[in-house]
């Protein structure tokens, strides 16, 4: 494999375990893993072994991310020895930034400020919702209590970078009950907060449900106001509405997010990872094997365990570009598209950004294409028109 030389890569750890399986979660998570976690690290740094031998030379890491799962299940000891081993192997500098997705029913401060010692510098809380009610009918492992409380003890514990997760269109929610959750949100005052509308997916728990017709979702016109109120009610709270579903105090944006929004390179790392490779003889994804057993066999083997490797053509480069760019709500700038790709998007797509921008689903901006504050609720319709 011919990689690009000098690159910047991130990287990305998928830490897989979790107390109990959310009723809504179709993550690469278990909770009766069959694996035990010191062994699993032990997979991941050698996975990470492999795969620095792999490149020409060590890769400069912008940031590290602790995805899952539930990372925050890890003892601190194991945290350690995964940064200490992407420090050994990569070029991971003293300002990269190092982010662990936390989960309020599993940290105490001295476990976070464990992992602050041990070089993480961003934490991302799952808090979810702050209604208990909701907490409970979506099978959160904690009480709105436990994850006030988690904010509170990262903040002790030194943390001056946090982020919080929260999930709206939940069962049963109403508009009153999201504005009161936005509203505890920002008086923990957290640096940065994503803030997702619940996807049905397909073979959980509530998925389920609903196919039974007993889940009652919010209508289609309240899921509208509450997209609408949470851009309005953050950004008047000082946050930087800059990506669909993400807001940020200024200079606070996820720069680990913006990877993969900008089609930076990323290797993935655990059962389930995926990776993304800019190369000059095209870009490859893959996607680590998902089974635990199955990871352990390829890596006790020397074997790497990426299981689906795609080349990417240039124009499903091309695709991603638009799709991944226009989810920023500064949009692409469809200059540095031409330079990168020798086509404009004018040729590649004829007609398809006039149309939209006529439908009022994007803007013209000079070079920069953006969505419009309709496009941004109707955001896969745009994205299809450029697949
Ligand atoms: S904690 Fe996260 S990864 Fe684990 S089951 Fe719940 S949603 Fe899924």
């Amino acid at each position: 494999m011919v990689y690009v030389i000098s690159m910047q890569v991130s990287i990305y750890i998928h830490i897989p375990f979790c107390l109990k399986k959310c009723l809504y979660c179709d993550f690469n998570s278990f909770a009766d893993a069959k694996v035990e976690r010191e062994e699993y690290v032990d997979l991941l740094v050698r996975e990470m072994k492999q795969r620095a031998g792999e490149l020409p030379e060590p890769a400069e890491v912008p940031t590290l991310y602790f995805g899952g799962g539930t990372p925050s299940l890890l003892p601190v000891g194991e945290v350690a020895r995964l940064i200490d081993a992407a420090a050994r192997l990569f070029r991971l500098g003293a300002g990269a930034e190092i982010t662990l997705e936390a989960n309020p029913g599993t940290v105490t401060r001295e476990k976070l400020a464990g992992y602050r010692a041990a070089g993480v510098n961003r934490l991302s809380i799952g808090v979810q919702s702050v209604q208990d009610s909701l907490l409970e009918r979506i099978g959160r492992v904690h009480t709105s209590a436990e994850a006030v409380a988690a904010v509170e003890a990262a903040r002790a514990a030194g943390f001056d970078n946090l982020g919080i997760d929260l999930i709206h269109t939940l069962p049963g929610e109403t508009v009153a009950m999201w504005e009161d959750d936005l509203r505890r949100c920002v008086d923990l005052a957290p640096e940065h907060i994503s803030a997702y509308a619940l996807i049905l997916e397909e073979g959980t728990p509530l998925h389920g449900e609903a196919e039974k017709g007993g889940l009652v979702l919010p209508e289609e016109d309240v899921a509208v106001a509450m997209l609408e109120l949470t851009s309005d009610f953050l950004v008047d709270a000082g946050y930087e509405h800059y990506e669909i579903s993400n807001f940020a105090q200024p200079g606070r944006r996820s720069r680990h997010n913006q990877v993969y929004w900008k089609r930076g390179s990323y290797l993935g790392f655990g059962a389930g990872a995926h990776s993304l490779l800019r190369r000059e003889t095209g870009d490859v994804r893959w996607g680590n094997v998902e089974s635990l057993p199955e990871y352990r066999r390829r890596i006790s083997t020397g074997r790497l365990p990426d299981d689906e490797r795609q080349i990417l053509s240039p124009r499903e480069a091309m695709a991603e570009y638009m799709f991944l760019g226009l989810r920023l709500l500064e949009g692409v700038d469809m200059r540095e598209f031409s330079r990168e790709f020798g086509a404009t998007v004018a040729s590649v797509w004829p007609g398809v950004a006039d149309g939209l921008c006529r439908d009022g689903l994007l803007i013209e901006d000079g070079p920069l294409l953006r969505l419009s504050r309709r496009g941004l609720l109707l955001a896969n319709r745009v994205f299809a028109a450029f697949l």
